[in-house]
């Protein structure tokens, strides 16, 4: 069996530190599966020339870790990668701001990765790049001389051409890609995107049979992988976290009432401040439902080091804070705001407790929350899936009730339809979509993706 050797922008907290966001999440149930290297930025900086990367063991993983030069990073990461890759990739082109530098320093790094990752490589390795921060690997890693199978797989979705042209070097991102033998995506929407892409800018000669292409000269697959998650693990974790103190002490302090959740990294593509306009409007709307449902986000701080993040929590705490003074009553606050990350263990327990859970980003890749929650439920008396039309997930969990996160009004409705959804429907539901999970879990994901990279002769 080939070596895996997966490379993402950061890697997984191999002590188990308190890990957010669904590339770490997917990757690490992955690579526990199937073992293997996993190589990235170990989170520091340093002036000079980044030493050979440190390696740890834990089980079946070895984690290599390199730093990064200070100069370069802010730009890589904080410039190229997160003010103008994302919001490109999230159609969010009014938070879009590029500069040549960031893309000089995205190269740059994609370089060093490159550089560092050679000598750990060996022949039959089968290596696996993540995400929008890393697309220039492949086309480093051939300069090098490298021939093993090199496959990337976007969890962030692939925005229309016309929409990547914003970018100015565009061009350079989509002949990047054609250096991987496999690119996955999360859905067919973005195979569609970046295949009518490189017909578009000329890139593209040939389609083959069963997802192969000739693109600027070499033979490619693009495929849609959609991530899943380790339903058995959620599911145990939930069951389990549902009675311990934390989770016990929360449902006891509802009262009775019911609790929509809502658990994110607070990113503008979250939709945080639409959600919190519609949860108001079901107050107005639905005098009934006051004090009778409590609202819990969870929405820990992120990218920290973009100007665009430290305002949206400005305005998420000014929605909050204006929400509860309107409605509160001496004995109920609506919106329970928490702006601080808990342990997984917690945040299943907390999804299991939950009655409704409301998962409406603007834009979203997959959304991996989206499938927690429905794993997460008791199957005799589940909750109600609130999801946006919008996040990748929806393609697959139909069953849930399906909203557009601008439509504030409709989310509202959504919310009381959920509150109100008889035990009969919510059990069908979840019986259907949980069987979706099973199907595409995150082994199929894993082993699909392997599968095509093996397959394709790289
Ligand atoms: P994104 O990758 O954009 O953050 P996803 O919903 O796909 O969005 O993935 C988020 C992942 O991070 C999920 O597995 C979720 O459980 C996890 N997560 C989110 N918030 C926290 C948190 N506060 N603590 C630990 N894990 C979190």
């Amino acid at each position: 069996m080939s070596r895996l050797f997966a490379v993402s922008n950061r890697v997984a907290d191999p002590v188990g530190g308190k890990t957010a966001g669904g590339l770490a999440i997917g990757l690490l149930a992955a690579l526990k599966q199937h073992g293997g290297v996993w190589f990235g930025w170990g989170g520091k900086t340093r002036q000079g020339d980044p030493s050979d990367p440190t390696i740890v063991r834990r089980g079946n993983i070895s984690y290599a870790t390199i730093d990064l030069f200070e100069a370069d990073y802010d730009d890589y990461y904080n410039g190229y990668s997160n003010t103008s890759l994302w919001p490109l990739c999230h159609y969010m082109l009014g938070f879009f701001r590029y500069e040549r530098r960031f893309s000089e320093a995205y190269r740059r790094v994609n370089a060093l990765f490159a550089r560092k990752m050679l000598p750990l490589l060996e022949d039959d390795d089968v290596i696996w790049v993540h995400d929008y921060h890393l697309i220039p690997l492949a086309a480093e890693l051939r300069r090098a001389g490298v021939s093993n199978p090199i496959g990337f797989f976007m969890h962030v979705p692939f925005p229309n051409i016309d929409v990547l042209r914003t970018l100015p070097d565009h061009l350079d991102i989509l002949r990047a890609l054609t250096r991987y033998d496999v690119i996955g995506f999360q859905t067919h929407n973005d195979v569609r995107s970046f295949t009518e892409g490189l017909a578009r800018e000329g890139l593209l000669q040939a389609r083959l049979d069963d997802g192969r292409f000739r693109a600027d000269g070499r033979e490619i697959t693009v495929k849609a992988f959609p991530i899943g998650i380790d339903v058995d693990g959620v599911i145990r974790m939930a069951s389990r976290s549902v009675s311990s103190a934390t989770v016990s002490r929360t449902v006891e302090g509802l009262h009775g009432r019911g609790f929509i959740l809502g658990v994110d990294r607070l990113d503008y593509s979250k939709g945080l401040p639409e959600r919190f306009r519609a949860f108001e409007q079901l107050l107005a709307r639905y005098p009934e439902t006051r004090n009778r449902l409590i609202f819990m986000q969870i929405a820990p701080p992120t990218r920290t080091g973009v100007r665009a993040y430290q305002d949206i929590r400005r305005e998420l705490e000014q929605a909050a804070g204006h929400i509860n003074g309107h409605y509160a009553e001496p004995d109920w606050v609506p919106i329970r705001y928490l702006n601080r990350g808990f342990s997984r263990s917690i945040l299943m327990g907390l999804l299991r407790a939950a009655n409704i859970g409301l998962v409406t980003p603007l834009r979203d890749g997959m959304n991996l929350v989206a499938k927690e929650f429905v794993a997460a439920q008791d199957p005799e008396n589940p909750g109600a899936l609130v999801l946006s039309t919008l996040a990748g997930a929806a393609i697959e969990l139909d069953e849930a009730v399906i909203v557009n996160p601008y439509d504030s009004e409709g989310t509202a409705e959504a919310i009381q339809q959920a509150a109100n959804m008889p035990l009969g429907e919510r059990r069908e539901r979840h019986a259907s979509m949980i069987a979706t999970l099973r199907r595409n879990d995150i082994d199929a994901w894993r082993t699909q993706f392997v599968d095509a990279l093996l397959q394709s002769g790289g």
